[in-house]
Parts: structure tokens; sequence; C-alpha cells
């Protein structure tokens, strides 16, 4: 086992890092910028470095600067957490260079599932269905027009090497088609550093549905069950996970599942991932990419199968077995999370930063909460908005969303607009209640409200 992880991460995943660390008795090192000083994952390590200033490329994202406080502090291994140098085959493959562990799947996967024109072939070899589009990478305006046309309109054209919703746009005609590539080419370029884009058909107000896998070293490979994250804002960011999808039969679960395992072997995958997929309204599902990382999301997969995924991937990745088979795997109750950010509704979710004054989450057994917020600590302006994950579990849906509901109500915080009042009528509308959302539900509630302040 490792004896010294350094964690590649701020925010409540750096503490969820180090409390799985703390779990198997291995020490921690932090990384911090100097806006992050007085941060909880700071506190919370055993040492802790700073990398540079507040933005993210001069700190997190400096990738010298992160290497030599793994050199300088001696740890064998580096947990990258979600965002940042997670899906960066260049950072895993530095790391692997100078000795120190990567937390996460080899290089060659992570690049060949971080370019999604890849990751589709991939899915495509393992037998799993992609919904309808280009091969691999559309080079020309004229290659562009006869693939929309032989799948029809309207189309999305995506970013290979886009996530987080970014480098997304949608094409209804050959008009429009060509300056949405062009749009997209330089929302890719100057986003990812590569301009390189592919074409999908436009599913019709699908679910997401996405499964969470595991493997080991030695040729083992589980799926943990799939989560619901339908709810999603205009920018295609997750809003609301949950595990299991409800409203899937014993059947496709098992189906779905198997996909994404057989996806997961055919790229030679070790340690945990996510392969994300669209449902349509007949339950048919398409392979859309798959995530070589950890998820935001990943607890509420927790709270269902009563696995810890952050201690199994350190275990996995110290060359352990997988400590369960596929027919271990259960599932019991129902868990969903709500992803709180510092954002204003009232003003179009704008980032909402400053010093938090007070800080009374909702408490009691069923609730889970990750956050590494607490009552003086100063939201800055520099990072992600997202400040905690709220986590209810109980024994079937409806509980669950009660629970949600009444945790929600009961949560304070001031000092910051939060979209928590956006969340609360969320969750008590008719259609989340039964279950009854696809990706562009959140986008349709907001529709009157926006016509109604033009
Ligand atoms: P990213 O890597 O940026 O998260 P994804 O490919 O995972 O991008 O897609 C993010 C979201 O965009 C999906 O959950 C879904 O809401 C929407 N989306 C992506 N592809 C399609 C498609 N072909 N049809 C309809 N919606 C899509």
């Amino acid at each position: 086992m490792f004896s010294k992880i350094l964690i590649a991460n701020r925010g409540e995943i750096a503490c969820r890092i180090i409390r799985a660390c703390k779990g198997l008795g291995i020490r921690t090192v932090a990384i911090y910028s100097e806006a992050d000083r007085e941060s909880l994952h700071v506190k919370q390590a055993d040492e802790a470095v700073c990398v540079g200033p507040p933005p993210n490329d001069q700190s997190y994202l400096d990738m010298p600067n992160v290497l030599m406080a793994a050199v300088i502090t001696g740890a064998d291994a580096v947990h990258p957490g979600y965002g940042y140098f997670s899906e960066r085959e260049n950072f895993a493959d530095a790391l692997e260079a100078i000795g120190i562990k990567f937390i996460g799947p080899p290089v060659e996967a992570i690049a060949q599932m971080g370019d999604k024109a890849r990751a589709r072939e991939a899915a495509m070899e393992a037998g799993v269905p992609v919904v309808p589009g280009s091969e691999g990478v559309v080079r020309t305006e004229s290659e562009a027009l006869e693939i929309a046309e032989a799948i029809g309109y309207p189309v999305l054209i995506k970013a290979a090497a886009g996530g987080g919703g970014r480098g997304i746009r949608k094409a209804t005609n050959p008009e429009n088609l060509v300056s949405q590539m062009q749009t997209a080419r330089q929302e890719a370029e100057a986003s990812f550093g590569s301009g390189a884009v592919y074409i999908e058909k436009l599913i019709e107000n699908p679910r997401h549905v996405e499964v969470q896998i595991i493997a080991d070293a030695y040729g083992s490979c589980v799926h943990l069950g799939e989560r619901e994250c339908s709810v999603q804002n205009l920018r295609h960011q997750k809003m609301i996970e949950e595990a299991p999808f409800a409203l899937l039969s014993p059947e496709k679960r098992q189906e779905i599942g198997e996909a994404a395992v057989r996806i997961a072997r055919q790229v030679g995958y070790v340690n945990a991932g996510t392969v994300e997929f669209l449902m349509d309204a007949e339950g048919n599902y398409y392979f859309i990419e798959m995530n070589t990382r950890l998820q935001v999301e990943h607890p509420v997969t927790e709270q269902v199968t009563g696995i810890d995924i952050v201690r199994t991937q350190i275990e996995v990745a110290a060359g352990k077995e997988l400590p369960f088979t596929q027919e271990d795997i259960t599932w019991t109750g129902h868990a969903i999370e709500a992803r709180i950010t510092a954002e204003d509704p009232d003003r179009n979710f704008a980032p909402s930063c400053g010093k938090i004054t007070e800080w009374n989450p909702p408490k009691g057994e069923p609730i889970r909460l990750e956050s590494h917020l607490y009552r003086g600590f100063e939201v800055s302006p520099f990072y992600d908005p997202m400040i905690a994950k709220l986590i209810v579990t109980a024994h079937d849906r409806v509980a669950a969303v009660e629970l949600l509901s009444r945790a929600l109500d009961e949560f304070r915080i001031e000092g910051i607009k939060t979209n928590i009042p956006f969340l609360k009528h969320l969750v008590q509308t008719e259609e989340y209640v039964k279950g009854d959302v696809h990706t562009q539900t959140v986008a349709q509630m907001m529709q009157p409200a926006e016509a109604h302040a033009r």
C-alpha cells in the first residue's frame, strides 16, 4: 500500500479523498493556491504545499509545480480527483516517468477515451450502440453537410476533446450547420486547445444514464449500476443525480451494465470510470462518452451499493485485486445528490462570491454532506461554483425525494447567494416528484421566466 498520497485538487473532493486515505492509514499532502490558504483540505491534510497564485493555470493546473510538490514531499502516489489533471494523459505519463503512481486508468485508456471521436469507435467495436453520427472527426464543411443530411437534422456539433458540457452546438439546417461548426471549432480551440469536432444526431429529450465501472489490473471489471443525471442546467451541467434509475427494469440494468463493462474491457481499462449513455423515450440507449476518472456524483452509487469507490480506487492503484465480483454487488434503497452552487438564481445563475457568515447544513443520519465550507470561509471567484453536495438516502425514491426537499429547506447559508431556492422549487415540481424528467426539463422550466424577463 502507498504510504503518502498527494491530492492534486481542491474543495470538497480533496476533503473526500483525504478521508479515504485516513481510513487506509495513508499520509496525505494537500496542494493549494494562495486563495485557498484557509481551505479545509489544507487543514485536514498531514502536509500542504502552496503551488502558486489564485488563477488555476498558475497553481492547480501548473504541471511543473504540482509534480514538484509530489517530489519534494516524497509522495508515492497522486490522486487527481475530478477536473484539473484527472483526464490529462501527459500528467499521468509524467508521474509514471518519475516513479509516482497515478491513481487512475492507464495513460493509453485516458488518451483513447479523452478523444470522444475515438471513444465512439471503441464503443462500436465493443458492440455497443452509439448515437448516429460521423465516423470520427469531421474536417470539412461539405463532409459535415453530407453527414447531417444522412442522419437528419437537428444535429449536434461536439468538440472531440470536449468536457463539462462545453463545446456543444446545435444545428437545425444546412445554413446554420456551417456557422455553428465554425463557432464550435473556435470554442473547442479556445477551451481545449484542439478545434477537432464530430457530429451526432440530436436525441430529442433524452435521459442521461451513466454506469459506474471499476476494474483491477488482473482482468476483473465490475459495474456498480447506473445513475440517472437528467436534471441539467442550460449548459448541460448536472444539477441532481440519483441511483438507481428508478424506472429501469432489472433486465435493462443488467444489459446497460454489461455494455459499460464491454467498453471498459475494449480499452484495457483499470481503476474507476463512468460510461455515459443517452436513453430515449423507448428505452433505447446510446453511448456518448466515458469519463476516465472519479465522478462528482460517485456518492450516490456508494450509498446504494455500500462500496467506497475512492478507497477501492486507491487499493486497485496499489496493485490489489478488486475485493468483490459482479455477483457480490447488490443495490439497496435510493440515493439522490443535489449540487449546491454559489450561483444566484435571481441573476441568471451568475457566480456569487464572498465570506460565509452563516453555515448550518441539514443534519441527521441518512444525510451525507460533502463540502469544504465553514463559517468564515471566503468563496473565491477563481474556482468552480460548486460548494457542497447534499446526498440523501432512503428506502425508495418517494421517501428520498421527500427527505431531499426537507434537507434543502433546512440548509442555511448566509453571506453568498446559492442555487438552493431553485433546487427547492425544482424538487417539488410534479415532473420531478414523478421522476418524469429528461435533459431539457430544467431548460423548459426556465423558459417562461426568460420570456417574462424579455
Ligand atoms: P461533456 O463531455 O461536455 O459532458 P457529453 O457528450 O457528456 O458532453 O454530453 C453532455 C450532455 O449534453 C448530455 O448529458 C446531454 O444532456 C447533452 N447531449 C450530448 N449529446 C447529445 C445528443 N446527441 N443528443 C441530445 N443531447 C445530447
